[in-house]
């Protein structure tokens, strides 16, 4: 089915199914614990940080760096967010999806401290591989590393191919479509949220 006004060949969903939604949860979870392992085993309060900020990131930067200003502001979006969002936040009328893309680069530490981390762990597992001592690399720790990259890749690939391709922001949103970066500010055009 062709989406003529758009340019897709997948019309847009209104609300996400729950099985997207819980999916992307139990990728995220994956992740978090792993990176919450690499981060204990290295210290023990920082760890504590971590999880406080991730929570911070999660009920805060996220829905006022990018929900607020989502089509799906009040609608079940593929992240689960945007019903309860719009009880708390109020609504951006004025910019675009990508009007404030770049603070995005504050959950960039979310990821950054695990893969350095996680790397090190890694290294001294792989350091054994290379002087024939094998038994020096366990799938745990050593091995969770790659594990960690590995869930990190296959989320992003979920959420391209099930929630990306079928999402009314598409056209608005620097992750699908990275040219809105050249031309983001204030959307007369703003896509309509979904119908109730
Ligand atoms: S296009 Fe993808 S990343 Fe962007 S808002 Fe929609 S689902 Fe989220």
């Amino acid at each position: 089915m062709q989406d003529v006004a758009h340019g897709f060949s997948i019309p847009p969903l209104d609300r996400y199914p729950w099985r997207i939604i819980l999916f992307r949860w139990l990728l995220l979870a994956v992740e978090a614990s792993i990176a919450v392992k690499f981060i204990i085993g290295f210290r023990f309060e920082l760890a504590v940080i971590y999880i406080a900020y991730g929570v911070i990131c999660l009920f805060l930067l996220l829905p006022l760096i990018r929900c607020v200003r989502c089509s799906y502001y009040g609608k079940r979006c593929n992240f689960g967010w945007g019903v309860w969002v719009s009880k708390v936040f109020p609504r951006d009328e004025v910019n675009s999806q990508s009007a404030f893309y770049g603070y995005t680069i504050l959950f960039w530490p979310l990821r950054l401290l695990p893969i350095i981390l996680g790397f090190q762990v890694f290294l001294n597992g792989f350091i054994g591989v290379l002087s024939w001592e094998f038994e020096q690399f366990q799938i745990i720790p050593h091995g969770l590393f790659p594990a960690y990259l590995l869930t990190i890749f296959l989320h992003r690939r979920f959420y391209r191919a099930a929630a990306c391709v079928k999402c009314h922001e598409r056209l608005n949103c620097p992750v699908y479509n990275c040219g809105v970066m050249l031309a983001h500010g204030s959307r007369p055009e703003r896509m309509q949220p979904p119908a109730a």
